[in-house]
């Protein structure tokens, strides 16, 4: 896909006192296993967590899982409806905590979106421009690593590949395995891109989840110096 003529704005950064951390990068690269260890982790270093999951709200879910199983959505319906879930999560999971002093937590943010949509043929200026309410977040980790690697943890860890993953909706291909290979390449190819327009931190996905977890903590810890503790805050008030 070409790159974009006119160069987009970034998002404004959001002003609260709490601090907004990303977690992106394919499925199967680590990052639910990488954010449940480091939320448990600031949880016991005195820090008020909150943790949010893509595809969460309520609002829209049946609608999407609905128009997935009769195949009835095409990438812009799908791209609508995931922003509407979008918007719902964050204005109910997200700002509040955030508002609130709270280290947020977020399993996918709006990169997701970017990512998906753009491979799935959707103008990626128009998917930023549905997207704008969305502030930059304080940190966003890309976990970065081979399509093939995380095929081989699906595998051995039994998770089905679903329709969707696979791109199967795509046409790319009539076997599940390879559409998700091609899929899966064309979403690495868009998140790769965003890691330099958008300033990820990126996290070499494939070592050991020991290795990863200790390169977070490292990362965030001179940031985490400036955000107040609950224990510390209850004190003071
Ligand atoms: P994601 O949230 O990115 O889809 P998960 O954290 O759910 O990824 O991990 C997917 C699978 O890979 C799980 O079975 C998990 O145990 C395994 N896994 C996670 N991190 C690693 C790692 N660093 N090395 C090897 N396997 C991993």
């Amino acid at each position: 896909m070409p790159e974009p003529t006119v160069p987009v704005p970034s998002a404004p950064s959001h002003g609260y006192p709490g601090r907004l951390l990303v977690f992106e990068g394919l499925d199967g690269s680590g990052k639910s296993t990488q954010a449940a260890l480091l939320g448990k982790w600031l949880q016991s270093g005195g820090h008020r967590v909150f943790f949010t999951e893509w595809n969460s709200s309520q609002l829209v879910a049946n609608t999407i899982r609905r128009g997935k199983k009769k195949g009835l959505l095409t990438p812009t319906t799908f791209s609508l409806l995931h922003a509407v879930d979008f918007a719902d999560r964050f204005d109910r999971q997200i700002l509040p905590p955030l508002r609130a002093g709270y280290l947020v937590v977020c399993d996918r943010y709006a990169y997701t979106a970017f990512a998906r949509d753009a491979a799935r043929g959707c103008d990626p200026d128009w998917v930023r421009t549905i997207y704008s309410f969305a502030p930059r977040p304080d940190r966003i980790f890309y976990f970065q690593v081979p399509v093939q690697v995380t095929l081989r943890r699906k595998l051995a860890s039994r998770l089905k590949i679903n329709y969707y993953e696979a791109g199967m909706d795509l046409g790319l291909s009539d076997e599940v395995k390879e559409s998700y290979v091609r899929f899966q390449t064309r979403l690495k190819r868009e998140y790769d891109r965003l890691a330099v327009t958008d300033g990820f931190t990126v996290v070499d996905a494939t070592r050991s989840v020991e290795a990863i977890q200790r390169e977070l903590r490292q990362d965030l810890a001179p940031m985490l110096e400036n955000v107040p503790t609950g224990a510390r805050l209850m004190h003071d008030g």
